[in-house]
Parts: structure tokens; sequence; C-alpha cells
């Protein structure tokens, strides 16, 4: 989509700290990390929020998931991680691309602010 920041990254027209990518995902660092780890998971087709996927996007879901995994392996923070994502402006969400905070590194408290 035009104008949007993560699918140019997800295009490779805009830098970032790449940690994994298949086909359908990718997971790169946060420019304004809130942890020690702490990185981003998106599908690389542009979805503005969870809450805008449908049945047909299960699949999507599940791999996404998968790679949050994979990238806590890869930062080493398999053992303790968050993964948590702003649906709709009142949450938080900042960029209208479906994302996954994944955190880790530090204690991480409960509840969320
Ligand atoms: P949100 O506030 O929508 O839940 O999260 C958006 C996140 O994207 C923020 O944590 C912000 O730091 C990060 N972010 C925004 N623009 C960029 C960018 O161009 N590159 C990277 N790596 N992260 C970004
Ligand atoms: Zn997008």
């Amino acid at each position: 989509m035009a104008d949007c920041i993560f699918c140019k990254i997800a295009a490779g027209e805009v830098n970032a700290k790449v940690v994994y990518e298949d086909a359908d995902t990718l997971a790169f660092l946060d420019l304004n990390p809130q942890a020690p780890a702490h990185a981003l998971i998106i599908p690389r087709r542009h979805l503005p929020r969870l809450a805008a996927a449908e049945d047909i996007d299960a699949g999507l879901l599940g791999k996404l998931q998968l790679t949050a995994v994979k990238t806590a392996k890869l930062l080493k923070i398999e053992t303790a991680f968050r993964l948590v994502t702003n649906n709709g402006k009142a949450a938080g969400q900042s960029v209208d691309h479906l994302h996954y905070h994944l955190l880790g590194g530090r204690k991480l408290l409960w509840p969320p602010g």
C-alpha cells in the first residue's frame, strides 16, 4: 500500500534491521526499543490491524506467531518474552499495518499501562 512505512520495509524500500524473514512474514528491530530486545513481526501483505483479519487470514496469523517464536530464538529471549499487538489508536496503534511487538531481555511488568 502506498505511503505505508511497513509495506516499504517489507519491499526493501526503507531500511530496517531484519532479524527473520520468509515469503509471508518479516521481523525487524523497532526503531524506538522499549526493551533490550524489541522486534516487530509483520505480514508482508498490508493488513491495517488485527481486527481487519478474516477467516481466510487464519494461516497467515498462525505464521506470524511462529515467526515470533523463531525471532525470539534468534534474539535469545525464547524463555521469557511478550507478544502484543495494539489494535486501534486508543490502544496505542500508530502504524496502520498489522504488527506484533516482541519484547524481552528485561523483567516485563503486568498489567501493562
Ligand atoms: P504501534 O505504536 O503502532 O503499536 O507500534 C509502531 C512501532 O513502530 C513503534 O514501536 C515505533 O517505534 C515503530 N516504528 C515506526 N516507524 C518505524 C520505522 O520506520 N522503522 C522501524 N524499525 N520501526 C518503526
Ligand atoms: Zn502496509
